[in-house]
């Protein structure tokens, strides 16, 4: 059994802030900003793992209310994303992933990411997909005043038994 899940997520640039972007830091003039390290990768994926299994988004299990989850490094909220889905006895067969930004090039990190998520997500790195393009220097991300990732994933039922496998919005 198959579940598919989409996750975007947006933050603004600005000076004085480390760029975490899938787990590594990317030297740069500028990062993201947010309530915790803002990778914004990270967190589109959180989404879709989340979301391939209807449990809601990432703002509901990590409130950015929540004093603690102030700063907090994102590959701690992929690996509690994760949790919920193997709890639901459910591992990761793909992921497929886009970041949309004007700078850095963050190509050259690829691998560094793509491996530094595979590790939490128990997933060979050449089943992450990470691509890159800017907007044409069009709109927020154009003008470097922001970045977008979108992130698509595939799920497989892996335990045939465990949590249940109706995914339909229960609330724990
Ligand atoms: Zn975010």
């Amino acid at each position: 059994m198959y579940r598919i899940g989409f996750g975007v997520d947006f933050h603004q640039l600005a000076e004085g802030r480390d760029f975490w972007l899938g787990g590594v830091k990317i030297p740069h003039d500028r990062g993201a900003v947010g309530h915790s390290d803002a990778d914004v990768l990270i967190h589109a994926i959180c989404d879709a793992l989340l979301g391939a299994l209807n449990l809601g988004d990432i703002g509901v299990h990590f409130p950015n209310t929540d004093a603690a989850y102030k700063d907090i490094d994102s590959k701690i909220l992929l690996q509690r994303s994760y949790g919920l889905v193997r709890e639901r006895g459910y591992g990761v067969v793909n992921i497929d992933s886009t970041v949309c930004l004007e700078a850095p090039k963050i190509m050259k990190y690829a691998d560094a990411m793509r491996g530094t998520m595979a590790e939490i997500l128990q997933m060979g790195a050449n089943d992450i997909s990470i691509k890159a393009t800017t907007t044409e220097q069009m709109g927020f991300v154009g003008r470097g005043e922001g970045l977008v990732a979108y992130a698509t994933v595939l799920l497989e039922r892996i335990e045939a038994s465990g949590a249940r496998a109706d995914a339909g919005g229960e609330r724990r």
